[in-house]
């Protein structure tokens, strides 16, 4: 089979991507292993799909810390509003949620009206083949050569040979959705450097034993601080207790930072968790020093239970060291500065990350020094182009790592269409 343009893989950034690149009259192949496109765009939000952050472009940018630079053109160029449009085109309305604090939303996450992932899913596989895009699923692409200026691409059944390829291919999270990472292995083939893959978004592992002790403990709001080479990290948000330490918006967010530097068994990440960060340490004072006031038999468990969850009162009284039956009017003051001290600063070490399996996103992947941010094209081979979380940018949850699949997947097709 000969084509204008071939595409691997019919996730978000394949499917966009084809949808561009067929809109400009080129012939386009989608070629995906899995036998219905989209499986992991399907999962995202819970099924609801967050696609993307009402948020401006250059706002956007900051997200993506020093990668932002390399997607300052494609953000602006297909922006969070546009993708709103381009999806009320296709009959699929969207919603900014409301404020959610468990979840860390209600900052501008953007999700379809119907909060079915599936629309979104379905809205482009028809407009795909509205504008002709010829998908061939249920096929694994399994080596790609460039001969005589094509790329003659090979999976299971036959050969296809494509004036331009774009690689959509994912990373490597969830392979079961079908993200085994073949696109960095056909990347290196042509000349790139892959920079390695890492968990990201994904829960955190203690050294110390006792955040078990309260797994399935959720806290609305925390603020959780720590110092990588110099740069004070901050990542606000819910966190929830697991089996072996934290999970949650907040604690994944600080997984993009952290993952780079774990495992680290013998030298663990230190961080530091503000339970309560709505209080500044005086107002804290003050509310707990009126509380006994107005309570004085009140147990100092109950007591600190009226500012932070029950199960974690008891904990940090116990690594106070303060009984746990003592009442709140004989708490010594110098207690009660270790207890809010305590609130304030939980003191946590990170020896790794959850598995790259269990990630939400891949960290790493092309390098993109190596790609043309106005393109999408490879600096290194001509013709070849990327899109997706197969580049080497990742962005914190709520939207963004969909709409830099947007952003990179709409460039990259009508780009290679251009030509
Ligand atoms: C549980 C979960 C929830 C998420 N929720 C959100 C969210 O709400 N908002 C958000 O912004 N992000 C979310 N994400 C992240 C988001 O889903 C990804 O960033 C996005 O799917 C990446 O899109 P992609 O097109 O680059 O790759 P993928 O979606 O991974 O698609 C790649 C496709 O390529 C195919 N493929 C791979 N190799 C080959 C090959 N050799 N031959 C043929 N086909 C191949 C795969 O089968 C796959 O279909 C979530 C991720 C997970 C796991």
């Amino acid at each position: 089979m000969k084509t204008k343009i071939c595409i691997i893989g019919a996730g978000p950034a394949g499917l966009i991507a084809a949808i561009f690149s067929a809109a400009e009259g080129a012939q386009t192949v989608v070629v995906e292993a899995n036998s219905v496109p989209g499986r992991k765009l399907l999962l995202t939000g819970g099924g609801r799909c967050n696609l993307t952050h009402q948020a401006e472009p250059r706002d956007l940018v900051r997200k993506f810390d020093e990668k932002g630079r390399f997607l300052s053109y494609c953000l602006h160029e297909f922006s969070p509003r546009d993708v709103r449009e381009f999806f009320a085109e296709l009959d699929v309305p969207t919603m900014v949620e409301k404020a959610c604090p468990e979840q860390s939303r209600g900052d501008g996450c953007v999700f379809p009206a119907t909060n079915r992932a599936g629309d979104v899913r379905d809205a482009l596989l028809k407009r795909a083949g509205n504008l002709g895009v010829n998908f061939l699923f249920g096929r694994r692409v399994g080596n790609i050569v460039k001969e005589n200026e094509m790329f003659a691409v090979t999976d299971e059944k036959e050969r296809i040979f494509a004036e331009k390829l774009i690689i959509a291919t994912g990373g490597l999270s969830w392979p079961k959705t079908g993200c085994t990472g073949d696109g960095y292995r056909f990347a290196r083939r042509f000349g790139h450097r892959i920079v390695q893959a890492r968990a990201s978004l994904v829960p955190l592992v203690t050294l110390e034993k006792w955040p078990g002790q309260l797994a399935g403990t959720a806290l609305s709001n925390v603020r959780i601080t720590t110092r990588i080479t110099n740069r004070k990290i901050i990542a606000e948000g819910a966190v929830i207790f697991t089996d072996n330490g934290l999970g949650g918006p907040a604690a994944q967010n600080m997984s993009r930072y952290l993952t780079d530097y774990l495992p680290g068994e013998d030298a663990p990440m230190g961080i530091i968790m503000d339970t309560s960060p709505h209080f500044e340490q005086g107002q804290l004072e003050t509310g707990i020093i009126e509380f006994i006031g107005a309570n004085p038999k009140r147990k100092v468990v109950n007591i600190i239970a009226e500012f932070i969850p029950k199960r974690l009162s008891v904990l940090l009284c116990e690594q106070a060291g303060c009984d746990e039956f003592m009442q709140g009017g004989c708490l010594k003051k110098e207690m009660r500065k270790k207890l809010i001290k305590l609130i304030k600063a939980v003191p946590l070490s990170i020896v790794r990350t959850g598995p790259i399996a269990e990630a939400t996103v891949t960290r790493g992947g092309v390098d993109t020094t190596e790609i043309n941010p106005k393109t999408m094209e490879s600096k290194i081979c001509r013709g070849l182009f990327f899109a997706g979380e197969v580049i080497d940018a990742d962005g914190p949850c709520g939207g963004y790592n969909l709409q830099m699949c947007w952003s990179t997947g709409a460039l990259a097709g009508s780009a290679a269409a251009e030509k």
